[in-house]
């Protein structure tokens, strides 16, 4: 059975009874193979405290109550001695009683022992229970109940000197094995335990895992539903920490996906408009022309001729980006003069333009150079003024300025249009994102313009940006290191 293919509640179960059985283990372990030692040394420890108190308070007057307390507190009997052997006080409240029974000699004993070990002693003596009566001696009904094994007494002693000066001896006895009755007892109480943890692990174990497992079940459902393509899912999930995270991050992802699915289906929407209006046009401008060969007129070689440009432009601009994002464009880094090539791009699209009317400044103090990829440069600042053509005012007025600060020359390219609003301007230069949903085919564009200045800029470390206002005409710009020329 592979572990890591269990479902997470039977996990959960797995563990929780793991350590129901570690903890039963321990308590077994306790109750029966350390129980007897445990018994003993509580026993011992008891005994000793009881003696001590006993020994502080030998001139009381009311010793004897305190002995009677001690001696069934603990469970112990107690005789008290002077030098002569004479019994002062006496206690007995266990049956056998040992102490009581010795001889003189073997009190003498246990108090040279003591004499010896700095004024206590103490020894164990082994005491055979009382015989069964047992039913084959004909007896019926209950039977009294002794003990079966033979158990272990204390005897313990402890010197003593009373204020007259008399030695006193503390006898104090007490059986130090567990009586069967309470083994028993502790016993009963372990298979209660067992069976109670064993309910109380099953029932933890089904609700932590419904707890953990069931928003994570949620989850993957949705998840399944997203891997379907169904974007539009929400994650919901709650009940802890990292799964509502998870869900979070779910969430993002299935709106980051949503956005370049909807923008995918807006690019095929554009692309093939873009791509079926040249080419039926192309084909009706042909096709008249096939049939009037004698007619044909300059504005039908043109139009033909403008839309095979749009279509190239448009397929262009698709390989471009799609090069550049597969990392297969290598910039080919060489020092040009980029005052001059921006200045002889805007004679040339202000030649293509003139029929059109547009006016076209370029503000500049001095020539500077770059060192950059000459191409892609002057490709982005190409895409810049294409869409100021597009998109400038009335007035057709496009400027651009060529400014030098500290160690970059910054080329702005403003116009006079509607500008952009301000909720549009974080995503002009995402791929395919246009403002005008609408396709418009005065306005032209794949939407993927901005997009390759954006990359272009990061391929050379410069930077680029918009500053426009809904209504107030756009500048944008883009900045690179420049070399001065000597
Ligand atoms: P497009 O090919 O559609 O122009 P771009 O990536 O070049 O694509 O631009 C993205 C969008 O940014 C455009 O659709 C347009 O809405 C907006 N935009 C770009 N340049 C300008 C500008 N000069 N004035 C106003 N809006 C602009």
């Amino acid at each position: 059975m592979n572990i890591n293919k269990l479902h997470l509640k039977w996990k959960v179960f797995l563990f929780l009874s793991g350590f129901c059985v570690l903890l039963l283990t321990i308590l077994w372990m306790f109750q029966t193979v350390f129980l007897d030692s445990f018994y003993r040394n509580i026993k011992i420890m008891q005994i000793k405290s009881g003696a001590n108190s006993i020994v502080d308070n030998i001139d009381n007057k009311n010793l004897s109550e305190l002995i009677t307390g001690i001696s069934k507190d603990f469970n112990v009997n107690i005789e008290v001695i002077d030098e002569k052997g004479h019994i002062l006080y006496l206690s007995d409240v266990l049956n056998d009683s040992v102490i009581f029974k010795m001889s003189d000699l073997d009190r003498l004993a246990l108090i040279l022992g003591a004499q010896n070990q700095k004024g206590e002693f103490y020894e164990y003596v082994t005491v055979q229970p009382p015989r069964r009566p047992g039913r084959n001696e004909g007896f019926t009904g209950r039977l009294p109940f002794h003990e079966e094994r033979a158990m272990q007494s204390l005897i313990y002693v402890k010197l003593a000197v009373d204020s007259s000066g008399q030695n006193i001896a503390v006898f104090m006895e007490s059986v130090i094995t567990p009586l069967n009755a309470t083994v028993q007892t502790l016993r009963y109480q372990l298979y209660f335990i067992t069976v109670i943890m064993i309910i109380l692990a099953t029932i933890l174990a089904l609700i932590i895992a419904k707890q953990v497992s069931k928003p994570i079940e949620e989850i993957n459902k949705s998840a399944k539903e997203l891997a379907k393509g169904n974007y539009g899912i929400h994650f919901d999930g709650k009940g802890f920490l990292e799964v509502s995270e998870l869900s979070n991050t779910l969430n993002t992802a299935a709106h980051e996906l949503k956005k370049v699915e909807d923008l995918r289906q807006e690019l095929l929407a554009n692309i093939s408009h873009d791509l079926r209006t040249p080419l039926s046009l192309i084909y009706g401008y042909a096709e008249v022309m096939h049939d009037f060969p004698d007619e044909i007129t300059k504005e039908q070689t043109q139009i033909i001729m403008d839309e095979t440009q749009r279509l190239s432009s448009l397929v262009n601009d698709v390989l471009d980006i799609s090069k550049m994002e597969s990392g297969m464009q290598k910039i080919d880094k060489v020092p040009f003069n980029l005052t001059k090539r921006v200045k002889e791009t805007i004679e040339r699209i202000a030649e293509l333009t003139r029929k059109d009317g547009y006016q076209f400044n370029f503000k500049y103090e001095e020539e500077v150079m770059v060192f950059a990829d000459e191409i892609s440069i002057i490709q982005a600042f190409y895409n810049l003024l294409v869409n100021a053509i597009n998109y400038t005012g009335e007035d057709k007025v496009i400027e651009v300025d060529q400014v030098i600060s500290n160690e970059t020359v910054r080329i702005g390219v403003s116009d006079t249009g509607n500008g952009i609003a301000s909720e549009d301007l974080p995503y002009i230069w995402d791929r395919y994102y246009k403002v005008d949903k609408k396709h418009k085919r005065a306005v032209t564009g794949t939407g993927l313009g901005l997009s390759i200045v954006k990359k272009i800029m990061g391929l050379h470390d410069g930077s680029y940006g918009v500053e426009s206002q809904n209504g107030q005409g756009s500048t944008f710009w883009f900045s690179l290191k420049y070399e001065k020329i000597m």
